[in-house]
C-alpha cells in the first residue's frame, strides 16, 4: 500500500482523502484548517507540519486547493512541493484552475523528471463521499497511467484528455455549458409558469422532447419534478452559485487568452455575478431562477 500525502482537506479533499485511507493507503494530510484535518487523523490518518520532510517517504501527492494562486505556491519557488520532491514522487492536481497555471507548473515538474497529472473534477461533495467523481486527466500518458490507480479509488470516471493543462481545459468548457443550460433551463421553466403551463406538465413534455439536458433532468432548476435537486430543499447545494461564478470566470480568462468568441458564457458570468452582488452566492447555482423571478434580493 502507498503513502499518500493530502494537501487541502476541504468540502472535496477531506472525503477524497477518506477514500484513499478507507482503500487501505497510508494517507497524511495537510491544511491550514486544523479542524479538517482532526477528521482525517480521528479516522486513523495522519498530519503533517512539515511537508517536504513527509514527502521523502511519499509516493503520491494529492492537493485540492481553491485556485491557481494557491497552487503555484503550493508547487513552486524554493519551498515548494516541486523544489523539494524526491525523484519517484508522482503528483495529482485535482484542484480547478486556469490552464495556464496547470501547464506552467506541469512544466516545472517535468524539467526536474518529475510525474505529473492535471486531474480536476466533477461530481460535487456527493461524488467525493461516494467515490464517484469524475476525472478529467492531462498529463503524459505514463504520470496518467501511474495516477489512474488512485483516481480509481476516489472516482467512477477517469478520463484521458491528453498533454498537461487538458484536464482542466476539459473542466472550464463542461462548466461553462453547465452554466448556460442551467440558465437556459430556469428561463424556460420560468417562462412557462408565466404562460400558465405548470413545471411538472412542461417537464413531462421537454425532457422527452429536444430541450432535454442534465441540467432539466438530473438538476431541475425548480421543486417537484426531479426529487433529488436542491430545488426541493431551497436550493442548499450542491454545487454554490459561487463556485460556478469561479468557473465562469475561468472560462472567461481562458476565452481572452485564445481570442475564442464566448458570448454566452460571458453572458452567464455576468449572471452569476449579479448573484454575487447581492450577496447570495452560497445558493445552488440552479436558483438562479430565483434571480430570473425576482426573489433574490
Ligand atoms: P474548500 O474551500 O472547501 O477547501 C479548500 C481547502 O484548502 C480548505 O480546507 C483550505 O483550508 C485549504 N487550503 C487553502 N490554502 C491551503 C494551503 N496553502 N495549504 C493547505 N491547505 C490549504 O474547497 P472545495 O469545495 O473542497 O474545492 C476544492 C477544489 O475543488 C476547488 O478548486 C474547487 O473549485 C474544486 N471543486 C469543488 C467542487 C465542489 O462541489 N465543492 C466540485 C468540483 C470541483
Amino acid at each position: 500500500m502507498a503513502e499518500v500525502t493530502f494537501i487541502g482537506l476541504g468540502n472535496m479533499g477531506l472525503p477524497m482523502a477518506m477514500n484513499l485511507l478507507k482503500s487501505g493507503h497510508s494517507v497524511t494530510g495537510f491544511d491550514l484548517a486544523e479542524d479538517q484535518v482532526k477528521t482525517l487523523t480521528d479516522a486513523g490518518g495522519k498530519s503533517t507540519n512539515d511537508i517536504n520532510h513527509t514527502i521523502q517517504n511519499s509516493d503520491v501527492v494529492i492537493t485540492m486547493l481553491p485556485s491557481g494562486k494557491i497552487v503555484r505556491s503550493v508547487y513552486l519557488g524554493d519551498e515548494g512541493l516541486i523544489e523539494n520532491a524526491p525523484d519517484n514522487l508522482l503528483l495529482i492536481d485535482s484542484s480547478t484552475i486556469d490552464v495556464e497555471t496547470a501547464r506552467d507548473v506541469s512544466k516545472a515538474a517535468e524539467q526536474k523528471n518529475l510525474r505529473i497529472v492535471d486531474a480536476p473534477v466533477s461530481g460535487g461533495v456527493g461524488g467525493a463521499q461516494a467515490g464517484t467523481l469524475t476525472f478529467m486527466v492531462g498529463g503524459e500518458k505514463k504520470a496518467f497511467d501511474n495516477a489512474k490507480e488512485y483516481l480509481d479509488i476516489m472516482g467512477g470516471n477517469i478520463i484521458y484528455a491528453g498533454l498537461s493543462g487538458n484536464g482542466q481545459a476539459a473542466k472550464i468548457c463542461n462548466n461553462m455549458l453547465l452554466g448556460i443550460s442551467m440558465i437556459g433551463t430556469a428561463e424556460a421553466f420560468n417562462l412557462a409558469e408565466n404562460l400558465g403551463l405548470d413545471a411538472q406538465t412542461f417537464f413531462d413534455i421537454s425532457s422527452t422532447a429536444s430541450g432535454q439536458c442534465w441540467s432539466m433532468t438530473s438538476y431541475c432548476p425548480v421543486p417537484g419534478p426531479v426529487p433529488s435537486s436542491p430545488a426541493n430543499n431551497n436550493y442548499k447545494p450542491g454545487f454554490s452559485s459561487a463556485l460556478m461564478l469561479k468557473d465562469l470566470r475561468l472560462s472567461q480568462e481562458a476565452a481572452s487568452m485564445t481570442t475564442s468568441s464566448t458570448p454566452l458564457g460571458a453572458n452567464a458570468t455576468s449572471i452569476y455575478e449579479e448573484i454575487e452582488n447581492l450577496g447570495q452566492d452560497s445558493i445552488d447555482f440552479s436558483g438562479v431562477i430565483k434571480l430570473l423571478q425576482n426573489k433574490l434580493k
